[in-house]
């Protein structure tokens, strides 16, 4: 048997690159349990297999199905096996020469194994165990599937009752907003963050950006194809197959049938005498809500430009040297936001809103404020926090990078080492 697979890491006390950087920073959303095992994502006799002895996570409107605030809820093959049916008895090719358009196909999206390190939840039959021989070894765990079931289309009533079925009887199990809050451990909030990125992008890609032509869900959710050909243009059944017009997207590796992730940009700046950290308020925020500036990467800019110039644009300051510290993937809808560290130069601490007047108010804030709300006064802009008083310096929760990036200087991540 080959031996699990984990992306968790710990802190190798041993390690030379632990040794040399300091332990490696694991952000919210991100260290998946699962083992995404992505190149049998194309295997059907795999995925054949593993169909009927996999848990689902149901997705309504992008919002999962969950046991409780910190708990995803998963259901077995049973409770959704009128709506999926079985997909993966046709081999890829056969089922793309075969394709209608007239007819709707729920969004199935293959996840991972769980191979033993998340439990699933009442009724999602977590003993059981599955065994897949492939050419590298053995892969042992629970097959981990995600499903959107939302009401909408050809579909609707199917989904609706996979939907109260799901719920009927666990009681606490609902489909949760799981945005606001952030509340669901780290774990699941990984396997939460793969699933919506997925589901989301298959629903927002059903025409090709190519030809304009419908797409289908291929490799197990994770590839949209254009099909060679579409029943429904088909004047008699018995006629062959009708043919579309050739497609670019058919050809060779194109982005545009795979999922997109985005890169952005996150900084926690310092002023150049190292005492002071860089500090954003947004219009939408409410008053006393501050973060670290952000913004997404442009087409053929390093991550270290993008920090100086959106740096720039948003507050007017010049930054010299940056430094990656951590990343975290953000599932709304698609981003990984690559969090650094920088310093600005000497002669450009001057603030100035007025290039891109996306922010209403920049500081520079000194560490022991910052780490006194670090510490006391942390939430989301969305979340009232109780007790919270007037005039006091909010940041955001240790579930973001913004605030693990703030941790970081203030705990002197730019001081040499003594
Ligand atoms: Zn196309």
């Amino acid at each position: 048997m080959t031996q699990p697979y984990t992306s968790a890491t710990e802190s190798h006390e041993a390690s030379m690159l632990s040794r040399k950087f300091g332990q490696e920073i694991v952000n919210y959303f991100s260290s998946s349990p699962l083992n995404r095992v992505s190149f049998l994502r194309s295997n059907t006799a795999f995925l054949r297999a593993a169909l009927p002895r996999s848990k689902f996570l149901l997705l309504r409107d992008l919002e999962p199905l969950a046991a409780s605030k910190t708990t995803l809820a998963w259901v077995g093959y049973e409770t959704v096996r009128t709506l999926v049916g079985s997909p993966f008895d046709t081999e890829q090719e056969e089922f793309l020469r075969g394709y209608d358009s007239r007819v709707e196909i729920p969004t199935l999206v293959f996840l991972g194994i769980d191979e033993g390190v998340v439990g699933g939840g009442q009724g999602s039959g977590d003993g059981e165990r599955f065994e897949f021989e492939g050419e590298g070894g053995k892969y042992v765990g629970r097959p981990c599937f995600a499903l959107d079931v939302t009401d909408k289309g050809s579909l609707g009533e199917e989904c609706r009752k996979v939907q109260e079925e799901a719920v009927e009887g666990a009681e606490g199990r609902e489909f949760r907003k799981v945005k606001l809050d952030l509340s669901l451990a780290p774990p699941d909030a990984a396997i939460f963050a793969q699933a919506r990125s997925l589901l989301d992008w298959n629903n927002r890609n059903q025409f090709c950006s190519a030809c304009g032509a419908r797409t289908v869900s291929t490799n197990a959710g994770t590839k949209r194809t254009c099909p060679p050909s579409d029943k429904a243009l088909q004047k008699n059944p018995e006629d062959p197959p009708f043919e579309r017009p050739p497609c670019v997207s058919r050809k060779g590796i194109h982005n545009i049938a795979f999922p997109r992730t985005d890169p952005t940009v996150i900084m926690a700046i310092i002023n150049s005498t190292g005492d002071k950290v860089l500090l954003g308020r947004q219009r939408r925020w409410p008053k006393d809500f501050y973060s670290t500036l952000a913004g997404f990467c442009e087409p053929a800019e390093s991550v270290e430009d993008a920090v100086r110039r959106e740096t720039w644009e948003e507050s007017g300051v010049h930054v010299g040297r940056v430094v990656i510290h951590s990343t975290q993937p953000w599932p709304y809808p698609a981003s990984l936001m690559m969090g650094a560290i920088g310093e600005a130069r000497p002669d450009g601490e001057g603030i100035v809103l007025k290039h891109d007047p996306e922010l209403e108010d920049a500081q520079w804030v000194e560490f022991g404020q910052v780490r006194r709300a670090l510490e006391g006064n942390t939430g989301t802009p969305e979340v009232e926090v109780e007790g919270a008083a007037e005039g006091q310096l909010r940041l955001p929760p240790s579930t973001a990078i913004a605030h693990q990036l703030l941790l970081a200087v203030v705990n002197g991540f730019h001081l040499a080492k003594p």
